[in-house]
């Protein structure tokens, strides 16, 4: 689903991304942990298109980033990868099922169909009696549920999350894990995921060990 070869990135004389080669297949479950200042955040932002590498190649779903002309990125990046950050990103003038349908009408879908896709989605993340609701108005664990809902709204590839339980309490934090694992499981979504939690780096299928812009470990 994912491949990378040999990822170079300096921000003017900060080396942050050394050669970086990385493969993740389809239905895996991958935490990239390491200390802060590793490059973690920068190569989730490369591998998730928001970002150019200076150097090496992405391949995503069989397509490569590097080759694309800006429609064609502009549209892998909304239909084929989700996004959750540590903070919502929801817009706060809008409903929580409105926030999950934007992306699928921004991808053209009918209203009629991102509207059932979207109420599907808050039900399935158990959010479903919060659709009405403003973010404002909901916990942060429902926020982040909304959030992950967004993230998913066109059957994206691949979900690259960066600290998303980093702002939730252990409770919160602990079934938004089980729930990245349930979707997984029943969906066979794809999810790598930025973590400084313990926990989840344990559950993952994989443990990638970044430091000063290096892979230096990865456990299976
Ligand atoms: P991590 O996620 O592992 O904490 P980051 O990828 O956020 O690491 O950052 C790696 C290094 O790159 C840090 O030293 C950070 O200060 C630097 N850095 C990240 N983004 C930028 C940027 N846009 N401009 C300049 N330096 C940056």
């Amino acid at each position: 689903m994912i491949r990378c070869r040999d990822i170079h990135k300096r921000f003017g004389t900060l080396e942050v991304l050394r050669g970086i080669d990385l493969d993740i297949a389809q239905g895996e479950v991958a935490a990239i942990v390491g200390p802060s200042g590793a490059g973690k955040t920068t190569l989730l932002q490369i591998l998730g298109t928001l970002s150019q590498p200076d150097g090496g190649t992405v391949e995503i779903a069989g397509q490569t980033v590097g080759s694309l002309r800006a429609g064609e990125l502009v549209r892998l990046r909304n239909e084929r990868i989700g996004f959750v950050f540590q903070f919502h990103h929801l817009l706060p003038e809008f409903t929580a099922l409105e926030n999950v349908m934007i992306p699928a009408l921004i991808g053209r879908r009918p209203r009629a169909a991102a509207q059932k896709r979207a109420d599907e989605l808050l039900e399935l993340l158990g959010v479903g009696h919060r659709a009405t609701h403003k973010p404002a108005e909901l916990s942060g664990g429902e926020q982040q549920r909304v959030a992950v809902a967004r993230a998913l709204v066109n059957d994206p590839a691949v979900v690259f999350a960066d600290e998303p339980s980093g702002n939730l309490d252990s409770v919160n934090r602990e079934e938004l894990h089980r729930l990245f694992f349930r979707l997984r499981d029943r969906f066979g979504y794809t999810f790598v995921i930025v973590t400084h939690d313990n926990d989840l780096a344990a559950m993952s299928d994989r443990r990638i060990a970044m430091r000063d812009g290096l892979i230096v470990s990865e456990s299976e």
